[in-house]
């Protein structure tokens, strides 16, 4: 397993919005999250990458336990993640929020600025060539230099994407990719998703999206009221009884 998690816990005071959650995620396989509203999948997300503290349990990447480590470590090694509304900068280019996300992850500090270092240079060069690359990656080669604002949503959806491309990650978390746009839109999504498994990475993506669910990932882990309730193929999740049951509210 790339990632695993051992009895992660997280408290909200007394709500426990993940329980006890024991998952792993295979390398080179697309694993989806699904559950009812507050289920906790986000949550999950925020553990996993670092952006919240857990409060019981563990989680490796690669055996190595990176429970205790920061955001900004996790994304070092290798973990990538999408949130689930895309904070991009609407009055900026495709390219330029490609390169400002890239850089927030590069090493030049003030001084490099200040002075226009060689060092910083490099970096800015590098910087644009991973974006130029992640953006033909995600198929925005043409719409490189168009504004955020005047793209189509879908579009705003593959920058998300590249953003969390250039990192150069082992592994993707895509937090609802498909929410809010069409079903062909949805359609081209799941094909990148695709290319993305194609190329090598590993995919770990929440979505209400159920035909696409079902028509995509290689394992499916169910969560209802922060606790993992079933997990299991395409098939053997549509079949459930309790899955059913958590969706229609019974
Ligand atoms: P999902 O993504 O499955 O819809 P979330 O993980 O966003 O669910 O939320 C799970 C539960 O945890 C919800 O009840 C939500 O209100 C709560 N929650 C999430 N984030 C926070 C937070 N930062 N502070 C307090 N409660 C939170
Ligand atoms: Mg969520």
């Amino acid at each position: 397993m790339l990632i695993e998690t051992k009895g992660l816990t997280k408290r909200f005071g007394g709500l426990v919005a993940v329980n006890d959650v024991e998952i792993g995620i295979e390398k080179g396989k697309i694993t989806a999250i699904i559950g009812p509203n507050g289920a906790g999948k986000s949550t999950l997300f925020n553990l996993i990458s670092g952006y919240h503290p857990s409060s019981e349990g563990s989680i490796t990447f690669k055996g190595e336990d990176i429970t205790k480590k920061r955001s900004f470590n996790i994304a070092k090694l290798g973990i990538a993640r999408t949130f689930q509304t895309t904070n991009l900068f609407e009055t900026a280019t495709v390219m330029d929020n490609v390169i400002v996300g890239h850089r927030l992850r590069t090493k030049s500090n003030v001084f490099d600025a200040v002075f226009r270092t060689p060092r910083l240079r490099r970096e800015e060069q590098a910087s644009r060539a991973k974006a130029a690359e992640v953006l033909e990656f995600v198929g925005l080669e043409h719409e490189a230099h168009r504004l955020v604002q005047d793209i189509s949503q879908e579009a705003k959806k593959r920058v998300a994407f590249a953003l969390a491309l250039a990192t150069d990650p082992e592994i993707v978390f895509l937090d609802e990719p498909a929410a809010g746009i069409n079903p062909d839109e949805t359609e081209n999504l799941a094909a990148l998703i695709r290319k993305m498994i194609d190329r090598g990475l590993t995919v770990c993506l929440i979505e209400h999206k159920m035909q696409m669910i079902m028509g995509l990932a290689d394992h499916i882990v169910v969560l209802n009221y922060g606790k993992k309730i079933a997990e299991g193929t395409p098939e053997e999740i549509q079949t459930n009884e309790e899955v059913i049951e958590a969706y229609l509210g019974g």
